[in-house]
Order: C-alpha cells, then structure tokens, then sequence
C-alpha cells in the first residue's frame, strides 16, 4: 500500500517517503534522488554550486561545526582543527594505520593501538563514526534544503573491500546523522546500475570498474546473472589518485618556473597556491593540450605530452591493479564485456586510453564520474522503494567464519567467497556431564586452529539444563544480513534455552590483511591439516576415556576381574598415546580399548533387556 503524505513545507501531496542515496566519498560525499517527474537519477545541488560537498570537517575554537567546501578552506591554516579522509579511518585501530599516520595532519590518538582509533580536536575526540556522521547530517540538510521535505532514509555506498566492521561503522554514522540506512551498497555495484548494467533481469556479464578518485584506486570486477551482483575480485591502491598527479605538476614546476623549494617550504600560502594551480592545469589538459600561467611573475607552463610523461608510471600501477584482480577472479581481460569509469581522474585522456587498450574495448564514461556512484546509489534507493521489486545485491564473504570446537579446532559455517545474506547452522553438545554453560567463540580465517584465526565475539549459552555429556543438542546458527553484518545464535534444542548477538568486531582487516591470511593458509595447509588430524583424534580419545570410566562406575560389578585390570591397561595405554601426541598410537589405542570393551558392553546391554522383559508380560 502505498503512503500519501502533506508536505508541510510547500503544501503538496507526496506518495511515499523519499529514500536518497549517498556517496559518501574520501575526499568528496554527494547525494542523489530519482527525479520524481522524470524518473531518471540525478545529484542534488543549490543554485550555482557543485554537486560536490568536500568530505572535510573543521572545528572552530568555540566548538562549531564547518563541513564542506568551508571547511576545506582551514585546511592550510588550521591543519590540526581540520579533518579530511575520515573514510581512511572508518573502522580501524592505530595499528591498522599506523604506517600511513604521517598522511593525516590532525592529530589521532595513539595510546590504545588495538582499539578504534579516534581523533583529538582541541580537547575534544572523536570517532571515525562521529566524522562521517557530521559529513552525513550535512548532506541531509542541505538535500532537506533542496528538497523541502524532510529526509530520513538513505542508502550509502562503501567501498567493495569494506568489511564487516567497516560497514556497520557506515551503517553507525547514518543513525547518528538521523539516517535511517536501508542498505550499504558497494560502489561498483551502484556504479554499474548507474549504467543501467543490472536492471535487466535476463542479463548476465562480467564487469569491471575502475575507480580513480583523488586520493584512492579501486578496481573491482563483479559477474552479474538475473538482477545478481557479485564482487568476484577487488584490487587497487588506497594512496594513489588525482592527488599524487597534482604533486608531479607541482614538482615538475618548482626550480624551472623560479619558484624554488626553499620558497615552498617557507611560504605555506604560495606552496597551497602552487597546488591548487597544479590541479587546474591538469584538468585544463583533460581538454587542451598546453596550458600557461603565472604567480607572482614566474610562469608556469606545461604541456599535455610533459603532463602524459610525468604521470606515466602512476597510470601503469593501476594496470597492473587490473591484471592482478583479473587473475584473482579466474579470469583474462578480453572476458570483461563492460568497463565503468568512477572518478575525477578518469577524465584524464592518458588513463581513459590506457584502460580501454588493456580490456580491449571503448570504456563507459558517459555518466559524471564524480557522480556516478551517487547517481547508482540513488537508483538502488527507488529498488528498495519498492519500484523495482525483483532485484537483491549481492556481495561474497572474504574469509571464512566459524566457531571454536574441541581443541581449539575452527569449524566453518559460512565458507569464504560464500555469498551474502547467507546463513548456516550446526548442531553441537556438552563435553561433560552436567555442563550448563557453553562458550560460543567466532571465528574469521582460513587456518585450522582458531588460535591462527581472527576472533570476532564471543558469548556464553547458560542455563543448559543437567544432561549427561553428549545428550544436549546445541544447534549455532550463523545469518549474516545483506549488508554483511553477521548475527550468531545458539539454542539448545531440547530446552529451547537460546542466547544470540549481533557481532560487530572491535576493529576491521584491511584488504592487505584479509590477503595476508589467505597466504598464510595456504602456506601452512599441511601443518594445519596434521594438527587438525591430530586434535581429533586426542578429542575423540578423551571421550572414549571418559565415557569407558563412566560405565566402569556404574556396571564394575558385572565385570571379571581379567576384564577390569585389561580395560584399565588399554586405558592407561591410551592415555598415553594422547600425552605422546601421535595420531596414529591414539586411533591404535582407541580400537584396542574399544576391542577390549565391546564384548562386556554387549554382554551388560543384553542382560538390562532380558531384566526389563522379564517383567512384562507378553
Ligand atoms: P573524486 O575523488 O572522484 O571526487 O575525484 C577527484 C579527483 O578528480 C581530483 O584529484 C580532481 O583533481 C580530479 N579531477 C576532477 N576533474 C578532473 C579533470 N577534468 N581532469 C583531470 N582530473 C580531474
């Protein structure tokens, strides 16, 4: 059913609350809608300004809030109250940035390093979140602004290689912002549909999106069959854009224009303007072929083959990028059948051509790069308000998850490269009488031990009612949700006892990390595997003793003695066994004692069935 509402502000009917959609970009956020009369994608924009909102936030000293191309505008003047790239930071610790911590000219604090990172202002700090919901709240403004009509739902897209935690603090910062997100979409995704690539249900391709912003390189290749996205393969460089050919200008500049270093390095105001030159001479060259100015006297000239030479070898790495996600996705460049060019740095002619020679094929740059992901986010919007029913996006798992089991084992429910929303479920029992509690530890990675493993959360199942050992039927569900957000539950079935939590990882892996597991599992697959062999069979071996010792308490009377003292022997060998840490001498251990066993055992079961029939009567 569909809502009319009155619109308060200009007085006019509205059918359904409008959903926006909303690239909220390193260096640049915008917002989209779907025209209502038109019903084409476009990015909102005030009178005579840019689309464009400036992913940067200035605190003055008596605690307002600047966000935007006014707030970019602090940057040279107060570096330390203005913060920029706050996407860089979105759900890591200083660990996982501590390499790159000289980027950031603001200050982020470095006490806890395993924890969230969070940025001090004056006294105040704040969380990566906190960052991006003040970019987010403005962005909802100035679209209310535009609008006249108040926004409440979005969709915002993140980068493909987003994890978990890298998404939810997405998903944290829209709800501080007053967003409610309906979906975190990955950007090439939202990319493509802002093509049209994935609208029809019939069609099935192979994709590959290059994405080079100002500061950041993303190639990703997606495969998408009946209205399905799938991420096959991500690759690229997070310090490497727009910005770095800005710095070669610049270089290429400083001494043959008479603008010296020392000058540079002694006047902030000219090195700014040098830069901000060096920006508009290459976007002039994305059109003409020399370009020339002047500052203060010395001119500055360039042209677009010096341009082409000096950022030759920045254009080169983002091939290999491409070849190396290729590779990861099984596939050569001629399967490609569409290619989708994002950001500013694609109008450079030099990149354009290089990507179109290396697939094999015209590219797609028709649609603003600046807006495109925007423009696609917002059409994904119009799919989940409910004008384009049929379609579900979809992602894969990067690595594995699983819980911990006996012996520090990691079992996997959810493989990796599964797709998402997935779910899986498995049921498990007690180790020991009685046990009331059980400790559910999850786990993400490739490796056989948990210990090798990541550990995302953990909770404990209480209230177990006595069973003996084994009796219990845990079953662990794992469901992770369409933005990747995974939520573990265990019930136990017998009770209906059940506990679940939502897991949201202290900190997120960077790509490098995620591939650096994966190496790791393969390089260690052998040990992996004997260790594994290994833990079960001293698992297995502990509960044969365990469950032999208590059949021995209870029928010792029914047993001889030859069969008391070889059952104790076949015990104490195997326990052994297990203390040597040999597989082989466990399993010949376990057969020898269940050898040993299994006449008295059958011996005793026939007798308690004899002595319960004997009572009734037939
Ligand atoms: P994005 O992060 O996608 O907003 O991209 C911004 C980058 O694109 C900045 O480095 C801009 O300087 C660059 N850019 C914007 N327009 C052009 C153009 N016409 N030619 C070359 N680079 C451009």
């Amino acid at each position: 059913m569909a809502k009319i509402s009155i619109n308060i502000a200009t007085g006019s009917l509205q059918q359904e609350e409008i959903i926006v959609g909303i690239d909220l970009g390193t260096t640049n956020s915008l917002i989209a809608i779907i025209h209502p009369d038109t019903k084409q994608p476009i990015a909102l924009k005030e009178h005579g300004s840019s689309s464009l909102v400036p992913s940067v936030i200035y605190f003055d000293e008596a605690g307002n809030v600047l966000v935007g191309e006014e707030a970019r505008g602090h940057l040279i003047s107060s570096p330390e109250r203005t913060i920029f790239s706050a996407k860089r930071l979105m759900g890591k610790s200083y660990n996982d940035i501590k390499n790159n911590a000289a980027f950031f000219s603001y200050k982020i604090i470095d006490d806890n390093t395993e924890s969230l990172v969070k940025v001090q202002v004056g006294n105040k700090f704040y969380s990566p979140v906190d960052l991006s919901s003040f970019i987010l709240k403005e962005l909802k403004i100035r679209a209310e602004h535009i609008l006249k009509t108040p926004v409440n739902k979005a969709v915002i897209t993140v980068p493909a290689y987003f994890n978990d935690a890298q998404r939810q603090a997405t998903r944290d910062a829209g709800k501080l912002a007053g967003l409610d997100v309906l979906r975190v979409v990955n950007e090439p995704t939202a990319a493509s549909l802002a093509y049209g690539v994935g609208l029809n249900k019939e069609e099935h391709k192979l994709i590959a999106v290059y994405d080079l912003g100002g500061g950041t390189f993303d190639i990703s290749i997606l495969r998408i069959a009946g209205g399905i996205f799938e991420v096959l393969s991500t690759n690229g460089d997070t310090y490497l854009g727009g910005d770095d050919f800005d710095n070669v200008i610049v270089q290429h500049w400083t001494g043959k224009s008479g603008i010296t270093k020392e000058m540079l390095a002694a006047d902030s105001g000219l090195a700014q303007t040098l830069r901000l030159k060096a920006e508009e001479a290459k976007k002039y060259l994305s059109a003409n072929d020399v370009f020339e100015d002047e500052i203060n006297g010395h001119l500055l000239s360039i042209t677009k083959i010096e341009f082409e030479e000096i950022i030759r070898s920045f254009v080169y790495k983002t091939i290999a990028c491409c070849g190396s996600a290729l590779k990861d996705a099984g596939l050569k460049n001629i399967d490609i059948e569409t290619v989708v060019m994002v950001g500013g740095s694609t109008r450079v002619p030099l990149v354009k051509e290089s990507v179109s020679s290396f697939f094999g094929r015209p590219v797609n740059d028709t649609v603003n790069p600046d807006e495109v992901v925007a423009l696609g986010a917002a059409i994904q919007a119009d799919i989940l308000s409910g004008n384009n029913k049929e379609f579900l996006l979809l992602d894969i798992t990067p690595l594995s998850l699983g819980i911990e089991t006996a012996g520090g084992l990691m079992d996997v429910l959810i493989p990796r490269n599964a797709k998402i929303p997935s779910k899986a479920a498995r049921q498990y029992t007690t180790q020991v009488d009685g046990q009331a509690d059980m400790r559910i530890s999850v786990f993400q990675g490739e490796r056989d031990l948990v210990k090798d493993n990541r550990k995302l959360a953990a909770f404990n199942l209480t209230n177990i009612p006595g069973m003996p050992a084994g009796l219990p039927k845990v079953e662990v569900s794992f469901l992770i949700n369409a933005d990747g957000i995974l939520t573990v539950s265990a019930k136990e079935l017998r009770s209906g006892v059940e506990q679940s939590i939502e897991v949201k990882p202290q900190y997120g892996l960077t790509d490098i990390e995620v591939e650096k597991m994966l190496l790791e599992s393969i390089t260690h697959a052998k040990d992996d595997i004997s260790i594994r062999a290994l833990t079960e069979a001293k698992t297995e071996g502990d509960q044969l003793l365990k469950t032999t010792e208590r059949f021995l308490q209870k029928n010792a009377s029914m047993l001889t003695q030859e069969e008391l003292l070889q059952t104790a022997s076949a015990m104490q060998a195997l326990q052994l066994a297990i203390t040597m840490e040999d597989k082989d001498l466990v399993y010949n251990k376990i057969e020898t004692l269940n050898d040993i066993s299994r006449p008295y055992a059958e011996r005793i079961m026939d007798n308690a069935i004899a002595g319960a029939m004997k009572g009734k009567v037939i």
